[in-house]
């Protein structure tokens, strides 16, 4: 059977993961192919592609998971948790359940003698106490670097138990681009889920990929746009199960909720399943939804519809925007977020009048310049663009120095510095479709009128770096080459 190309993202094609500058500068660098890639001498806090990989599976219904790893590599699980179970109250599941999860716990005398027994005793008991269908087992740093062979340990289980049992190779060292980590569990999918088969079609259903970080809301906003269009919807992996994974190659199109999320398995799906699909950016604010809204429409020939469909939902959101626009209208604003929501979330400021001056992202490359490009037709070319995996200590450098009105994304940091801010990956509240884009229009207008809790952090907590910080220049650990 044939794969998605194995490869880290950071391989892919002129593929930026350390960088910073203004966006004029990076953008005609990076098209003359002189842009390098940097690294950095000193990084602080980032994202591991390890994460990725369980928050895009960690919602299937009739899924168990194992981590091979110490216990801090599932401190992010809790927070996943959390949404899985916030999902199971909005879709009306009355005995709400934790993820079925189990760490391995690897110690330093696993570290010296093995923890492949303790991954054997892990699945078994995962088996005995869930009775899953499918048992995902993640790797980590320490299990890839004693080298526990848990392709061995899957392969001589399965001949015992029932579920399907699946190693993701997620090892954090792997890769610099915590989204790698979607593209490892796709890989693992199709090797050990899908059977060497092609089905027929079923009529009107498209695959949408997302993750655990779409809630309740935004599965209805994309539903009630798709259904527009005669379509029904296959999530995956989003509350998905191992009959929903098989049912993927019976798909008729596919579609993902971000442009990074899936965009190689559904090339993989054009290619050995004959699914033509549809890559456009996230639909957070009026332009991209139009746009991802009508690049759907046009992969099913139904653009006539889709057209007239935004022409009724325009009506109805415009009045509200143009209110919204008196509070946000002018306001500087500096965005930290993922490389596809970061950029939807530039387009959707634009909407409330509001203007670019700073963007943390995570990679920077082939598959998102245009969408750079157009952030510069819509905010000029003179906001910073930061290619960071997080790097708290760049981002409160720059917002320091940028000083904008409003801060939204991953504002952990900066709201100590007393900005007003709110948060864009909201997998309680809506955030998608035109619904999303005024209940966001809200929370921002909300955080400007009244920035009260970010001003009184400020006063009482301290961000930890030397008031001598502020004063370097944000990149001054960027050095290309080394
Ligand atoms: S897998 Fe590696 S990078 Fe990821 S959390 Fe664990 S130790 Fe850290």
């Amino acid at each position: 059977m044939a794969k998605i190309i194995e490869r880290n993202r950071e391989d892919r094609k002129y593929s930026i993961t350390g960088g910073g500058a203004c966006s004029r500068n990076l953008s005609e660098n990076f098209k003359k192919r002189c842009l390098k890639n940097a690294e950095r001498s000193f990084a602080q806090t980032t994202q591991c592609q390890e994460i990725n990989s369980i928050q895009a599976l960690l919602s299937m219904e009739d899924a168990a998971f194992v981590v091979h790893s110490p216990n801090g590599c599932v401190g992010c699980v809790s927070f996943m948790n959390d949404n899985f179970k916030v999902g199971q109250y909005h879709r009306n599941i009355r005995n709400i359940r934790n993820a079925r999860y189990i760490v391995t716990s690897l110690d330093e005398k696993d570290i010296v003698f093995g923890g492949e027994e303790k991954l054997k005793r892990a699945v078994l008991d995962l088996n005995s106490r869930y009775s899953p269908n499918i048992i995902f087992i993640f790797t980590s740093c320490a299990s890839g670097i004693i080298g526990d062979d848990v392709d061995a340990v899957a392969r001589n289980l399965q001949e015992k138990i029932k579920p399907i049992i699946v190693p993701i190779h997620c090892e954090g060292f792997k890769s610099k681009v915590p989204a790698t980590g979607f593209d490892t569990a796709f890989n693992s999918i199709i090797k050990y889920v899908f059977k060497d088969e092609k089905p027929e079609k079923e009529k009107g259903l498209i695959n949408v990929f997302a993750t655990t970080s779409i809630g309740y809301k935004d599965q209805i906003e994309i539903e009630k746009l798709l259904a527009v269009l005669g379509l029904h919807v296959n999530y995956i992996p989003f509350y998905s199960s191992v009959e929903k994974l098989r049912k993927i190659v019976k798909a008729e199109y596919s579609v993902a909720i971000c442009q990074v999320f899936a965009d190689e398995f559904m090339e993989y799906l054009k290619n050995e399943y004959d699914i033509p699909y549809s890559k456009t950016g996230m639909p957070i604010g009026i332009k991209s939804t139009d746009e991802w809204f009508l690049s759907v429409a046009k992969l099913v020939g139904k653009e006539d519809i889709a057209l007239k469909y935004i022409e009724q939902q325009h009506e109805k959101v415009l009045p509200e925007i143009s209110r919204i626009r008196k509070v946000t209208e002018d306001k500087r604003v500096f965005i930290c977020a993922g490389t596809g929501r970061g950029v939807a979330a530039a387009t959707l400021i634009d909407d409330f009048g509001m203007k670019l001056v700073g963007i943390q992202t995570p990679t920077y490359e082939e598959a998102i310049i245009e969408n750079f490009d157009q952030l510069q037709k819509i905010h000029g070319g003179d906001f910073i663009i930061d290619i960071a995996n997080m790097q708290p200590f760049e981002q409160v450098n720059l917002v320091n120095k940028l000083k904008p009105d409003f801060f939204l994304g991953m504002s952990n940091w900066v709201s100590k510095l007393g900005i007003p801010s709110t948060h864009i990956l909201e997998a309680k509240r809506p955030t998608f479709g035109y619904t999303g884009l005024i209940y966001l229009g809200r929370k921002i207008e909300n955080s400007i009128e009244n920035p009260s809790f970010n001003v009184k952090l400020a006063k009482h907590k301290k961000l930890p770096y030397k008031e001598s910080w502020y004063e370097e220049n944000a990149f001054k650990y960027l050095k290309e080459g080394i």
